[in-house]
Formats: C-alpha cells, sequence, structure tokens
C-alpha cells in the first residue's frame, strides 16, 4: 500500500508561500460563479485581443503549465526529476483548423521527441489527434462520407503527420503515447493508430493508444487488440484514462437518438478502469500500460496488483500519470515508494493553451470532487508545518 495521505512527501518540494497560492487557487476553481465569469471573460477578451497574460501566468497558468516553450519548461522538468517524478511535455494547442498550424503543432512534436531522447527525466512524448488534424474532416471520415478532392488531400497530409511523428519516436527510441477524443472521431483515430502499432510496436512498445474507460466497449476492445496484436507478435501499449468528455458523449447520444457509449453510472466507469489495469497487468510481458488517473483507488488497486504479481515496481512496461498541478499526492508518493511516475505538463504561449486552461478550471468545478481533495491535502500539510 502506498500512503496517499503523506503530505511531507506530497508537497515536499513547495515552501509555505507556495502552499497558500496552491490553496487559494483550488479555492478560486471550487467557486462555479467565478470559474464560469472568468472562463467567459477570458474567451471575450481572447477574441477581442485584449491582454490576459498579466492575470493568467501568474495564476492558473504557472500552476497547471511548464512554460511558453520547450526550454522554459527546464526548470519544472528538473524540480520533477529531482523527486523521481518524470516529464510527458505535451503541447497544448487545441480547436486549430489550418494545415500550417497542424504542421507547426507536429513540428513541435517532434522537438519534444528530441528533447526527451537527450533528457532521462522525459520518457515519453505525447499528441493529441485534432492537435495535427480537423476535428470536422475526422468526423466526415468516420462516418464514411465521400471527401472531396481537396479534403482527400487533408485527410493523406494528417496520415503523413502521424507517421511522421511515430517514424521519428521510432527513430529516436522515444515512446509516443496519442491521446483520445470523442467517440464520433475515435474510430478513425484508432485505426490510424493500430496501423501505427502494428508497424513501430515489434520490438519494444513504443506507440501507445489511450483508451476512455467510461466507455462501455473499451474493455472488449482492449482485449481484443491484444489478441491482434499477440497474433502478429507485436506489443501492445496503452494509456487507460477514464474520459474527458462525457457530457458532451451523453448529450449528443440523445440528440441524435442513439445509445449513449458511456457505462451509464460512476462506479462501472471504475469497475472497467479497474479491470483494464488489472487485464494489462496480467499481460504485463507484450503489453504496456500507463494508469493514467488522479483516483487513488485505482492507483491503490493497481499497485496491490503489481505486488501480487510479483511485478517489479519500476518494470518498464508499468507507468503511472497524471497532470501538473493536480494530485502530487498521488504522484510523489508513488515515485517514493519507486513507481514509475510520470506528470503530463502542458507547455505553449498563454493565448494558445487557454483553452486546455479553461478545461482544466471548468473540471475542478466541484468542492465535493477532487478540488476538495487538494483543498483537505493543502491544509493539512499547512497545519503541520505550523505544529
Ligand atoms: C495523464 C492523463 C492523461 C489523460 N489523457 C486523456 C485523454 O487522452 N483523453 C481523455 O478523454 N481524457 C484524458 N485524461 C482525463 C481523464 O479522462 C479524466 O477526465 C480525468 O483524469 C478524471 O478521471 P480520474 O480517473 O482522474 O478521476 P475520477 O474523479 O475518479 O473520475 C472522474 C471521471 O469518471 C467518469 N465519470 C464521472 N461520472 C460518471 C458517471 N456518472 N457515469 C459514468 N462515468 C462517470 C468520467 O470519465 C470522469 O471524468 C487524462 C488524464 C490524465 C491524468
Amino acid at each position: 500500500m502506498v500512503d496517499f495521505e503523506n503530505t511531507t512527501i506530497a508537497f515536499h518540494q513547495k515552501n509555505k508561500n507556495q502552499l497558500k497560492k496552491a490553496y487559494w487557487l483550488f479555492r478560486m476553481l471550487a467557486n462555479p460563479v467565478m470559474v464560469k465569469v472568468g472562463s467567459f471573460f477570458t474567451r471575450i477578451a481572447i477574441k477581442t485581443h485584449l491582454p490576459v497574460s498579466w492575470v493568467l501566468k501568474p495564476t492558473v497558468y504557472n500552476h497547471f503549465c511548464g512554460g511558453e516553450n520547450i526550454d522554459a519548461c527546464d526548470p519544472v522538468i528538473h524540480k520533477l526529476g529531482e523527486a523521481n517524478v518524470q516529464t510527458i511535455l505535451d503541447y497544448s494547442a487545441e480547436g486549430k483548423e489550418l494545415d500550417a498550424d497542424f504542421d507547426y503543432t507536429k513540428e513541435q512534436i517532434i522537438a519534444t521527441i528530441d528533447k526527451a531522447k537527450g533528457d532521462q527525466n522525459i520518457p515519453y512524448a505525447v499528441f493529441k489527434p485534432t492537435g495535427v488534424a480537423r476535428f470536422a474532416l475526422l468526423e466526415k471520415v468516420q462516418v464514411g462520407e465521400n471527401l472531396t478532392d481537396q479534403e482527400q488531400h487533408e485527410f493523406d497530409l494528417v496520415k503523413e503527420r502521424f507517421h511522421a511523428i511515430c517514424e521519428h519516436a521510432a527513430k529516436q527510441g522515444v515512446p509516443v503515447m496519442i491521446d483520445s477524443e470523442e467517440s464520433w472521431i475515435q474510430t478513425v483515430v484508432d485505426e490510424l493508430v493500430e496501423e501505427l502499432m502494428f508497424r513501430y510496436n515489434q520490438k519494444e512498445p513504443l506507440v501507445f493508444n489511450t483508451l476512455q474507460m467510461y466507455r462501455h466497449d473499451r474493455l472488449e476492445y482492449l482485449k481484443n487488440f491484444v489478441e491482434r496484436a499477440r497474433e502478429k507478435g507485436v506489443y501492445s501499449a496503452f494509456k487507460l484514462v477514464r474520459g474527458a468528455y462525457m457530457e458532451k458523449e451523453r448529450a449528443r447520444a440523445a440528440k441524435h437518438g442513439y445509445p449513449s457509449p458511456i457505462c451509464s453510472d460512476k462506479p462501472g466507469t471504475d469497475q472497467a478502469y479497474d479491470d483494464a489495469v488489472s487485464f494489462c497487468l496480467d499481460n504485463i510481458t507484450d503489453v504496456a500500460v500507463c494508469v493514467g488517473t488522479h483516483n487513488e483507488l485505482s492507483c491503490q488497486l493497481a499497485v496491490e496488483k503489481i505486488s501480487s504479481l510479483d511485478i517489479v515496481a519500476d518494470h518498464p512496461n508499468v507507468s503511472f500519470a497524471q497532470l501538473l498541478g493536480m494530485s502530487d499526492h498521488i504522484s510523489y508518493n508513488l515515485a517514493a515508494a519507486g513507481y514509475n511516475v510520470c506528470k503530463y505538463v502542458p507547455y505553449g504561449p498563454v493565448k494558445t493553451v487557454i483553452p486546455y486552461l479553461i478545461r482544466r478550471a471548468e473540471e475542478n468545478t466541484s468542492v465535493a470532487g477532487q478540488t476538495g481533495r487538494e483543498l483537505f491535502l493543502l491544509r493539512k500539510e499547512l497545519k503541520r508545518r505550523k505544529s
């Protein structure tokens, strides 16, 4: 068992002022009115080109992001590394539409691969499919609509970007994780990623797909994929998450009158998540897994399973991942216990990462959930240092 309430370990890199600042920030994020108004004005400010960096940079940005470019993330990478917490650099441009933007993002991802190659604190690279592809195009491909010549060319460019990134990752020996997205584009993404997994995972788990376990079809998909990969003699590699788009998924399913792809309740998702982790660990010799969650119980269950199977804590095929600025009590305590742990470290110019920051803020608007836990632990540590 790992003691996630050990706040001495969890916050040993933060001084009192930093703890107080984090506490203040989570208090703000726990206030739904504040977050709604803040997000609304930030969106307007961006559209009307009003400056927002001066307020965002010293607050949410510095808490959740590594820096405005790769090199600016060095102090964060180094500091995390001192606690044996590793970094996954995440260029967080979202919602782009133009090929020029997608090419730029591709170059950024390739630069993160080069950075990872030279830095033992960076074990993986990552990218989000819609960082290199237009959402509406993927949607059209998924439903099997005829593409115009122009769209076919655009889709060919998307495939080239996916391939170029993975080819470069293979050349540098840096595993790459591909994020998962909404179900109405994920089938196309899965097809692209599967092809890359079959090509590049022959000698080692190099390309990771992401499975959202809030989808009730994913456990079966996982088992089926592992079987197919085994037949081809390649490694399976998955980042497991619960899934970030539940409300959107349910709303769309209701609107279009198809059954929601999401488990009917939270315990259903939790069960599917823990079953998937367990399945991967049972098959550790040819399945690599990254346990991407802020859920303490899921991490605890994974730790128990690792121990019951006599898998060494730092087995190269198992890692845990959390987002920078969240759940340090999980990351730092797991790392102190010898597990492979990473933080997603988003980076990019303040304006570029604003959609990511708004998502973070909106996801944290519940004192009852994750934010309540952060506040409780920060309070506990501040109290401990007083006594
Ligand atoms: C390192 C990392 C990488 C990530 N990458 C991705 C990614 O590529 N794609 C992606 O979509 N998300 C990604 N996420 C976000 C992730 O999917 C979750 O939204 C987030 O981590 C919260 O889930 P949890 O397991 O941490 O915690 P928990 O608080 O235990 O779970 C919350 C999640 O449970 C599910 N849930 C909540 N209520 C219900 C309900 N009533 N019925 C059914 N399910 C419910 C939802 O998925 C919700 O997000 C990532 C998260 C991390 C930490």
